[in-house]
């Protein structure tokens, strides 16, 4: 049921990094198939979330393991959680493949690996699956039993605060009053963001590909709304990505108007160029991985006995650890991405150090 992948197998492979531990899942009799990739475990165990997709083939569902995973460890790294990163990636169509002998496979898989892995909810997997994973391992978070529930208004918070920082940085401003926000995405994190922004005295231009969600954004804070396709492209100080990654490419950056791209999507950039073509534009780019840390600081720390306001204060220290990367962007010219990876290289170089000596 469980094959670990050697370097054989894996050296060549789309995504792969020097992964440490890769295993294949196979349970015919559960439904089970996927791989578990953990990328690194210097800061700790390796936390990522369990993604179920629709994948045309099991090596597209590598591929994205191994490239979650690597992110994964990024992302711990620079929101300073003591966590490395590991992803599990199930093939499969969430809408009917799922069932619980299918998460209770899954948890014992990662049973099996002896707490080097601790999984969570993601895209297609809800808190119900987790809860099934967790009647067979301990090293699951994000289980009714924590506590916790949906993690969007840390990962909002957070973006929150990232923004108060590309504002302070870009424009010397204390606050948002004032400022124009074209917020792409009006979901889970989207609309709580919108809410913050709106409060903080920001006007809002909102766009969805959901119809009802822009009414209800419209109607709630006064936003003027706009195509999706033209998000980017609208007048505004700040451009907010809160729908799916991609956004930031060689055809859109040209066309963005604001001088702050800050928001929550995962994947912005459709490739590393992309980094370097903001910069290029005199753009401040907030790293997605940086700025949309919130949810996995919640699912980190979130357990009975850590208060709220525990979680949400490690929340809003991404506006520092982003003041951070901006400052030494502008110092060094170059690019934020580049940067904020350079920092999380930083703590795991440090680490490693300690560790050896
Ligand atoms: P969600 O599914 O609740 O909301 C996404 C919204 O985007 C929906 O309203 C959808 O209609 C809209 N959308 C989809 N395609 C669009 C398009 N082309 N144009 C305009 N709108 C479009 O998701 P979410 O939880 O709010 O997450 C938003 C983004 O933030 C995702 O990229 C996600 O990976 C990332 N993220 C979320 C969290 C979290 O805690 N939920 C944490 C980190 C990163």
């Amino acid at each position: 049921m469980l094959e670990t992948l050697d370097e054989t197998v894996l050296a060549g492979h789309a995504g792969y990094q020097n992964h440490q531990h890769i295993v294949a899942l196979s349970d015919a009799e559960a439904g089970l198939r996927g791989f578990i990739a953990i990328h690194d475990t210097t800061l700790g165990p390796a936390l990522g979330g369990c993604r179920m997709w629709n994948y045309a083939d099991s090596a597209s569902a590598l591929t994205d393991a191994l490239r979650l995973s690597a992110g994964m460890t990024a992302k711990n790294a620079l929101a300073n959680l003591d966590f490395g990163g590991g992803k599990a990636v199930l093939i499969g169509d969430p809408r009917k493949d799922k069932t619980p002998g299918l998460f209770r496979a899954l948890g014992r898989a990662i049973e099996t690996l002896g707490g080097r892995y601790i999984t969570a909810e993601d895209v297609g997997v809800t808190m119900a699956d987790m809860d099934f994973t967790a009647q067979a391992t301990g090293h699951v978070r994000g289980t009714s039993a924590s506590g916790l529930g949906d993690p969007s208004p840390y990962t909002a918070l957070g973006v929150f605060h990232g923004i108060l920082a590309a504002a302070s940085h870009r424009f010397g401003v204390i606050g948002l009053a004032g400022l124009t926000v074209s917020l792409k995405g009006l979901g889970s994190v989207g609309f709580r963001l919108a809410e913050k922004l709106h409060d903080a005295g920001a006007r809002l231009i909102v766009s969805d590909i959901d119809r009802t969600a822009v009414t209800r954004a419209v109607d709630a804070f006064g936003a003027a709304s706009v195509d999706p396709d033209d998000a980017h492209r609208v007048a505004a100080d700040i451009f907010a990505p809160c729908a799916l990654g991609g956004d930031l490419n060689a055809k859109t950056i040209p066309e963005i108007a604001a001088a702050i791209v800050a928001g929550a999507a995962n994947n912005q950039l459709a490739s590393e160029a992309d980094a370097d073509r903001l910069h290029g534009r005199g753009i401040l780019y907030a790293p997605d991985f940086a700025i949309n840390a919130g949810g996995v600081i919640a699912i980190a720390l979130g357990r009975p006995g850590v208060s709220e306001a525990r979680i949400a204060q490690k929340a809003e220290a991404i506006g520092v650890t982003l003041r951070a990367i901006f400052a030494r962007a502008r110092a060094e010219n170059r690019a934020t991405f580049h940067i904020a990876d350079q920092f999380a290289q930083e703590r795991l170089v440090a680490a490693r150090a300690r560790s050896a000596a």
